[in-house]
């Protein structure tokens, strides 16, 4: 029989206990669920992919050599985990897909190569060209640049975005596990492209996908509610002040991440969580998972390793923080969706 877990349960199961001393949901509940339970105003950066990934399809070899062969098919491009773009230097981005004529050189750099999807009919892939020092010669001559996705995201189309963003989650996967993390044989990939298994002991490698959290807390006081945004240590040349974060642990729930992070990073206690919405974040292997959460203590002691500063703010010292000397996340960020949609839902 298994021991009890914890304390005395008449039948057998251990009581439920609130993680670090948390109070249980208490009538006001409701009240605060109203306040921090926040739609999503719009679509998150990186979201909207206008493929249709075919994950049934990819282990039918017939359909993706015909798709390979396919005259129609298109091929993002990845150097370096940069993407292929024209009109950066402008302010107007634009991805550019090369048609299968145009992928030619690239292709005949042999990099890995996986199928993202097909894109109104037409097969698309991402290809790696990292082993060129130069991949410029490799392409037609007027085809854009390699640049960084995360500098641009804001700017792209949405869907535009999202494309580049698959393919470059995916192939910095793939180049990272050319070997098996069990019996370290090399891996051949499966799928197309979209799976690795070991060539010795036949085990099965997928993309990884490592989630974080976000999140904004809130605090109600007398003089009406503040936020807690914090000044990074990896943005030491900004005055920027943004949502806490941090990678979810194995073996730990979201809401117990975001409670975690907080009182590690501020020493904040933190209640209740709810869910906004997700952005991917392939920089290089993340999705970002935005909550509005409640804060149910007001002194702060920073993480000096990960933090400069934090601070409580009101409406508003974030509706005039450029006049005060600190500015907010990006405006394609999830932090800043956390921000606005909360100033907006809560008016
Ligand atoms: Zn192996």
């Amino acid at each position: 029989m298994a021991p009890p877990l914890r304390g005395k349960g008449g039948s057998g199961m251990a009581p439920m206990s609130w993680p670090h001393g948390i109070a249980p949901p208490a009538a006001a509940w409701q009240g605060r669920a109203r306040m921090l339970s926040v739609p999503a105003s719009r679509p998150n950066a990186y979201t909207g992919s206008p493929l249709d990934r075919v994950s049934g399809q990819r282990d039918d070899e017939a359909f993706v050599a015909a798709a390979l062969a396919s005259p129609d098919a298109l091929f993002v491009p990845v150097w370096r985990s940069q993407s292929l773009m024209k009109g950066v230097e402008e302010g107007r981005p634009e991805a550019i897909l090369l048609s299968a004529e145009a992928a030619a050189a690239v292709r005949m750099a042999e990099g890995p190569w996986a199928l993202l999807g097909l894109w109104e009919g037409r097969p698309v892939f991402a290809v790696d060209c990292s082993a060129a020092e130069d991949p410029l010669p490799l392409l037609p001559e007027g085809f854009g640049r390699f640049s960084d996705l995360r500098g641009v995201a804001g700017l792209l189309p949405a869907g535009e975005a999202s494309v580049l963003a698959h393919a470059r989650g995916l192939l910095h996967w793939r180049l990272r596990h050319r070997f098996c993390g069990v019996c370290g044989a090399p891996c051949a990939p499966r799928s197309a492209g979209n799976a690795m298994v070991c060539t010795a002991c036949n085990t099965q490698h997928f993309p990884r996908t490592d989630p974080a959290v976000i999140m904004l807390v809130v605090r109600e006081t007398a003089e009406g509610p503040r936020v807690l945004l914090a000044h990074s240590t990896r943005f030491p040349n900004t005055t920027m002040y943004s949502t806490l974060a941090g990678f979810v642990e194995p073996g730990e729930s979201l809401e117990e991440a975001v409670r975690r992070e907080v009182l590690e990073e501020t020493g904040v206690q933190v209640g209740q969580a709810w869910y906004h919405s997700s952005q991917p974040w392939p920089f290089p292997a993340s999705i970002m998972l935005g909550f509005h959460a409640e804060g149910l203590s007001e002194d702060i002691t920073i993480d000096p390793a990960e933090l400069r500063d934090a601070r409580w703010f009101s409406r508003e010292d974030l509706r005039n923080h450029a006049a005060l000397g600190f500015s907010l996340p990006r405006p394609d960020s999830i932090a800043r969706r956390l921000i606005e949609d909360w100033l907006e839902a809560t008016e």
